[in-house]
C-alpha cells in the first residue's frame, strides 16, 4: 500500500500567529531539511506551496520541484476557506495557482487548504476547486475536531461529484480506528503527541485495509529550536503547545517513510485522476 506524504511549505509564525506578517527566512533553512531527509531515504512526496513562499523565495520552489517532488497549491495567502466568501476563495487559489505554474511551467492541479478549512461550512469549495482547474483536493479533516473537520465523511480517496455537478477527487487526512472511534494520525500535531508506536500501528492498519493514508507535516516540524527564536514574541502558552513534541518529530516522519511505502498523491491518486479525467467533458 502506497501512502502520500504530503508537505505544507509556509513559515510558522505568519500561518501560526499573523497571516499579515511576511514570511521569516526560517522557512527556506527548514524545508531544505526535509529535502534533505526525503533524499536520504529516496522518498518523493508532494509539497503544497503557499503562494507567499513562491513571491518570497522562488529559488526554493525550484528546488522542491527539482528535486523530483510534485509542487502543488496551499493558496497564497494562508486565509481558512471558512472565512471567505467563494468569491475571496477563488481570488486566492487563482493568485497561488497563477505564480506556481508561472514559476514551475508546469500545471498545478491539486489543493490543500489552510487549516483544512474545508469543511461543512463551505459547500461551494469544492466546485470553485474543480472550476479553477483543479483535478484534487487533500483538506478534509474526516473527523469533527474543534476547529475543523468533518465527523464521519469517508475516509479513504476517491472522486466526488460536487454541489454543482463537477467532479474531482477527495484525499482526506489519514485517521485510523482505535479505543472505539475514529482517531487523527495524518501528521503535523497528531505527529508531536502520539509515540512512534501508535503512529505506526495505524498505518500497518491502513495497509491491512487496503487504504492509502495522507500525512501531512510542515518544513517548520522539522526545526526543534524555532520557539526559542520567538521568546517575549509569542505567549509562553502558546509556544508550549506548539513547540511540545517539535524535538522527535524528525525522527517519527524518518522512520515512518523507512517503515512504510510512501510517495507523492498524484501516485497514490493515479487511477481516481484517471477517472475524473475521463468524465470530465
Ligand atoms: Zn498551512
Amino acid at each position: 500500500m502506497l501512502h502520500a506524504i504530503t508537505v505544507d511549505v509556509e513559515d510558522w509564525y505568519q500561518s501560526t500567529i499573523d497571516a499579515r506578517a511576511g514570511l521569516s527566512d526560517r522557512f527556506r533553512t527548514s524545508t531544505r531539511l526535509v529535502l534533505e531527509a526525503m533524499a536520504a531515504r529516496n522518498v518523493k512526496g508532494t509539497f503544497f506551496v503557499l503562494g507567499l513562499a513562491a513571491e518570497k523565495a522562488p529559488d526554493a520552489v525550484r528546488d522542491i520541484a527539482a528535486a523530483g517532488h510534485e509542487v502543488q497549491s496551499h493558496g497564497y495567502g494562508h486565509l481558512e476557506v471558512f472565512n471567505l466568501s467563494e468569491e475571496e476563495f477563488r481570488q486566492d487559489v487563482l493568485r497561488a495557482k497563477g505564480l506556481l505554474e508561472d514559476l514551475l511551467g508546469a500545471p498545478v492541479c491539486g489543493f490543500r487548504a489552510p487549516s483544512f478549512s474545508i469543511d461543512e461550512r463551505t459547500p461551494w469549495a469544492l466546485d470553485a476547486l474543480a472550476e479553477t482547474g483543479h483535478r484534487y483536493d487533500s483538506s478534509i479533516f474526516p473527523i469533527k475536531m474543534a476547529r475543523y473537520g468533518i465527523g464521519g465523511y469517508p475516509p479513504e480517496p476517491r472522486v466526488v461529484t460536487t454541489a454543482r455537478g463537477r467532479r474531482i477527487v477527495e484525499a482526506p487526512i489519514a485517521c485510523f480506528d482505535c479505543l472505539g472511534g475514529r482517531r487523527p494520525v495524518g501528521g503535523g500535531g497528531y505527529f508531536r503527541l502520539w509515540p512512534y508506536a501508535v503512529i505506526r500501528r495505524a498505518f500497518r492498519q491502513m495497509d491491512r485495509d487496503g487504504r492509502p493514508g495522507v500525512i501531512y507535516f510542515h518544513p517548520y516540524e522539522y526545526d526543534a529550536a524555532e520557539m526559542a527564536v520567538y521568546r517575549g514574541k509569542v505567549p509562553l502558552a502558546m509556544r508550549l503547545h506548539q513547540g511540545l513534541g517539535r524535538r522527535g518529530f524528525a525522527r517519527k516522519v524518518n522512520r515512518l517513510m523507512t517503515d512504510f511505502q510512501v510517495g507523492p498523491l498524484r501516485d497514490v491518486l493515479a487511477d481516481l485522476l484517471r477517472q475524473v479525467d475521463q468524465q470530465t467533458p
